[in-house]
């Protein structure tokens, strides 16, 4: 029997927004809470203006989306809503992504493939990503994959100023090569069979800790990066492919301060990580039409993203946003990006 799941057919991409709570130091420093969400589908921000006679103001910006989550949800929360029923997709013979957005620092991370595994236990860990559980619901103790003799592989790698790194094979640069029949594939990409979730887990943060090589402390090469996360469902004897959930933590969408631009390689990676969001955005507003030109070779991204923007594919996007006055501009920018996705 096929499981339910929540999507119609049209209804390919899902835009879902969530709010992380404030931290030590922004509530130490007073700096206010200024999003509300008003209902699953509404946030309301806040923002507090300053008139020309010095008066504050409130100005508000109301913004509807598939789904909202308030800074109490769970990533379990989180997870049950937006990804599980791509699990449940790719499970029977389907294509689905799930991309995090959003300013660094937001929670993008800690959404899609969790921070710092010090869980004593797989099942506890299960619970604290997107990644982990999809997983959980996928690995081999599950009876839908157990039945039909398939198994999970999973693939970890970065894509930075347009070249791919394989976090799972020591920071290998990988080549992108476009078949005959357009289908595009990475050459020499390793994939890890993931048996149960300590083996995953293993992987994850072996390959986090390959992310962060050759950063400088204040502008992170992870935050500039977009790591890419994915698994395979596979027939366990003749290896063919069923279904694929890629997870994509995409580079922070903050535009890099003017004092940071001055050096050159900032700038460089400023205008890569801009043109694969713009082109990103592009791709999933052609989701739905019937539009004969598909901008994915506008980007890297993209055009390795190729066959997620076809008639098989379920897309979630979950846009992170911090809580913040002090965030506010930023903040916006993601709503607006968000909503243009829509
Ligand atoms: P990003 O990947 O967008 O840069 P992170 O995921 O690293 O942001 O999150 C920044 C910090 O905020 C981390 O310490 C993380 O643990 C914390 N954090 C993010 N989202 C939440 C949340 N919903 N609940 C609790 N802590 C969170
Ligand atoms: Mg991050």
């Amino acid at each position: 029997m096929k499981p339910q799941h929540n999507f119609s057919t049209s209804d390919r991409i899902r835009v879902c927004i969530r709010k992380r709570p404030r931290n030590d130091k922004e509530v130490k420093s007073n700096d206010p809470d200024i999003v509300c969400i008003t209902n699953s589908c509404t946030v309301t921000v806040k923002e507090q203006k300053m008139s020309l006679d010095l008066s504050r103001y409130i100005h508000q910006h109301v913004m509807h989306f598939d789904e909202v989550f308030d800074d109490s949800s769970s990533n379990a929360d989180v997870y049950g809503r937006t990804v599980k029923p791509l699990v449940e997709f790719i499970l029977n013979k389907g294509v689905a992504v799930c991309f995090s957005f959003g300013q660094t620092g937001a929670g993008k991370t800690y959404t899609m493939i969790g921070d710092k595994f010090t869980m004593a236990s797989a099942t506890a860990a299960a619970t604290t990503s997107s990644a982990t559980a999809a997983a959980a619901a996928a690995t081999a103790d599950n009876k839908n994959v157990n039945d039909e003799n398939l198994g999970l592989w999973v693939s970890f790698y970065e894509i930075y100023c347009g070249q791919l790194f394989d976090l799972l094979n020591d920071r290998k640069k990988l080549i992108v090569m476009e078949k005959h029949n357009k289908q595009v594939c990475i050459t020499g990409l390793m994939e890890t069979y993931v048996k149960d979730l300590n083996a995953l887990i293993q992987a994850i943060n072996y390959g986090r800790s390959n992310r962060s090589r050759g950063c400088s402390g204040v502008n992170p090469v992870s935050s500039r990066s977009h790591a890419v996360l994915q698994f395979d469902v596979r027939c366990k004897d003749s290896n063919r492919r069923i279904g694929r959930l890629t997870f994509i933590d995409l580079a922070g969408s903050e535009r890099a301060s003017d004092a940071m631009m001055c050096s050159k390689q900032t700038r460089q990676e400023g205008a890569e990580i801009n043109q694969s969001l713009l082109a990103l955005k592009e791709c999933i507003r052609c989701l739905d039409q019937e539009q004969p030109y598909k901008p994915y070779r506008q980007s890297k991204l993209t055009h390795i993203l190729r066959e997620s923007f076809t008639d098989n594919c379920r897309t979630v996007m979950i846009a992170n946003i911090s809580p913040t006055q002090s965030a506010c501009e930023n903040t916006m920018n993601t709503l607006r990006y968000a909503d243009r996705c829509v």
